[in-house]
């Protein structure tokens, strides 16, 4: 598994941010998949990143010290040796929220289509549910 895909979204976008935010100071090749180095976060901490075998990426932050969790400082690091992995993880992110936006655009218009062929009985009726439904929600939070 590679480092991003064994990352979780909230290390995922942080490692991005450290990424971008050149908190990564340092990294050397190892091997042709290893790699070390150093990345800035509330202290400066030794990174190794495996990129055939993200379970064996290291790093001594108190996150991920002897875990196999990949912590947002391998994923920086990832990134620092892989800046083409970061643009394409935009640019994916980018196109996502596009597509989202255009599917709200289309439920809304769904919606409206649906409101304009009722009679006024049933949009009364539809009204009045909808209302009794926003008040259930609102007593679901006490
Ligand atoms: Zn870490």
């Amino acid at each position: 598994m590679g480092i991003i895909s064994s990352a979780s979204r909230n290390s995922l976008w942080r490692g991005y941010d450290y990424f971008v935010g050149k908190r990564v100071l340092s990294f050397t090749k190892i091997s042709d998949f290893e790699y070390s180095g150093i990345v800035k976060g509330s202290q400066q901490y030794h990174v190794t990143i495996d990129v055939n075998h993200s379970r064996k990426s290291t790093c001594d932050c108190p996150l991920a010290k002897d875990k196999r969790i990949v912590c947002k400082h391998k994923v920086a690091l990832f990134f620092a040796i892989f800046p083409h992995e970061a643009e394409a993880l935009l640019k994916r992110a980018e196109e996502y929220e596009e597509e989202e936006e255009e599917r709200r655009e289309q439920h809304v218009e769904e919606i409206r289509q649906e409101v304009f062929k009722l009679s006024k009985a049933e949009l009364r009726e539809r009204l009045i549910n909808a209302l009794l439904a926003l008040e259930e929600n609102k007593t679901d939070y006490y």
